[in-house]
């Protein structure tokens, strides 16, 4: 919502909003439908997605598959959209200073006419941006530059004790206020070393950033908080755990506050949230995962359960039906979310993909000694690698258990032929896997992956009836074959 607008909405409105951001809220979720205000919302397309999540290619344009042509489509089609610009780097040194100067730029833009809160730098072509993929948590292609972000101070009224996976953490509850347009009433303190170090309790007045996070975090404390001592902060930290009301012990250092049960409820409840998260299984929030940790005592289990199990647990009969529907479509999993999916210490989704494509079967990871990830894998420490070593034989029986359940998908499974010998292959547009994964199998069988058609290339595939990407141009221009994802499959089935 502009300004301007907002100006409007807010001398219609017997209550004035304090932001454009909660305006927009307000009037989308309002009972009743008023069209004045809803046309002083405006809809700016950002990107065109395709219903598989891919960039839409083209088909009525000449010009090149890029997202400057995505929103020339879509500005042709009468949809506002963002304000953008083009811009080309001709020495990588330059790349810092000139990324900084756009962002001031736009940051001097954010006052004129609606809220901005940073910068998007994407690449240009569609096909560059797939191409880079993804890492566990962002696409390669673009970054988002934030303006620095606002401050406010507030005080704390209560300190609630969140059980993690290891430590139990504590976060900040204050009034609502508002925070860059939005409304926070929690923030992160982290740990009881940090309450220390910054000499913050409940009743401090503290400084509150929201800095990437759902969630903000404490800074520091404010100028005119009350100082408090180490002694008076210690004194306040829970003696019990809060979800099972064993009791806690604080490491030496103060970093770790830990519930002393090892089948405290609420520390399986958080590893079975990231357990469904790796299977890719969407129902398993925060709620329904510590319902479900009160039956639940290891993974596998989840495998067990029957409707009523799970509505046992106190979770409405709709939302039962979809957490059993989801459990059972688990069926194949690949091997480096199998390895994620298990809690084991060091094994984050990035360890877990290097493990898999280095060693490609669970089998030779399951084998794996100290030196062996130490010798083969860069940049692995001695005391990291043997912490993951223990951890993959702590989860042996688990391994196990869920074995009778799931099936685990080793890169080597499907890949130990010669289907693609001697083929170069291009591949271009979205597929129904992860490209890197056509990536390994083509490899694997002998294939060689390439990123450009050119006259050697084998095949392009494309699974559109056309595109207009580069590499569908030069592939028709060259009269290279076309095939779709199909064809991969079948050769790689031998049919
Ligand atoms: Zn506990």
């Amino acid at each position: 919502m502009s300004y301007d607008n907002f100006k409007k909405l807010n001398e219609m409105s017997p209550e004035p909003f304090t932001h454009p951001r909660n305006a927009v809220v307000g009037v989308i979720n309002d009972d009743q439908i008023n069209e004045d205000r809803l046309r002083l919302i405006d809809f700016k397309v950002f990107r065109i997605l395709n219903n598989t999540g891919n960039d839409v290619e083209s088909p009525w344009f000449e010009e090149e598959d890029t997202i400057a042509t995505d929103l020339l489509i879509a500005e042709r089609l009468g949809f506002k959209i963002v304000g953008h610009e083009e811009i080309t780097f001709t020495n990588p040194k330059d790349i810092e200073s000139e990324t900084s100067d756009i962002l001031r730029r736009f940051e001097k833009s954010q006052k004129a006419d609606y809220p901005k809160d940073g910068v998007v730098f994407r690449v240009l072509y569609n096909d560059d941006y797939e191409e880079l993929g993804y890492t566990s948590h962002h696409p390669r292609g673009a970054t988002a530059w934030k303006f620095k972000a606002s401050e406010v101070v507030v005080t704390i009224k209560n300190i609630e004790w969140s059980v993690g996976t290891k430590d139990i953490s504590p976060v900040a509850e204050f009034e609502p206020v508002l925070l860059d347009g939005a409304r926070v009433t929690r923030a992160s303190l982290k740990s009881v070393k940090n309450m220390v170090d910054l000499g913050i309790m409940v009743g401090s007045r503290v400084v509150i950033r929201r800095s990437g996070g759902v969630i903000p975090a404490v800074l520091a404390a404010a100028e005119d908080s009350l100082l408090v001592s180490k002694d008076q902060i210690l004194s306040s930290i829970p003696k019990v755990c809060p979800v099972c009301g064993e009791p806690t012990f604080l490491s030496a250092d103060y970093a770790h506050l830990e519930c002393s049960n090892s089948e405290c409820s609420g520390k399986f409840s958080r590893k079975l949230e990231i357990f469904a998260k790796m299977l890719g299984m969407k129902n398993f929030g925060p709620r329904n995962c510590l319902l479900l940790a009160e039956r639940v005592q290891a993974f596998h289990e989840v495998f067990s359960l029957s409707i009523k199990d799970i509505i046992d647990c106190g979770i409405g009969e709709g939302m039962a039906q979809n957490i059993f529907n989801e459990i059972k479509a688990v069926t194949v999993v690949p091997l480096k979310n199998f390895l994620a999916c298990l809690n084991i210490p060091k094994m984050g989704p990035n360890t877990a993909q290097l493990l898999a494509s280095t060693y490609k079967s669970l089998s030779a990871i399951r084998e794996l000694s100290v030196l062996d990830i130490v010798s083969d894998i860069e940049r692995a420490g001695e005391d990291s690698a043997r912490i993951l070593i223990n951890g993959i034989r702590d989860a042996a029986e688990e391994m196990d258990a869920l074995l009778q359940f799931i099936q685990v998908d080793d890169i080597t499974s499907t890949n130990s032929g010669n289907a693609f010998a001697g083929m170069i292959i291009c591949i271009t547009g979205p597929l129904s896997v992860d490209r890197n994964v056509w990536k390994e199998k083509i490899e694997a069988n002998g294939g060689k992956f390439s990123t450009s058609v050119s006259k050697n290339t084998t095949c392009l595939i494309c699974n559109q009836k056309s595109s207009t990407s580069s590499k569908y141009k030069k592939a028709v221009q060259l009269g290279t074959p076309i095939y779709t994802e199909e064809w991969l499959i079948d050769k790689l089935n031998n049919v």
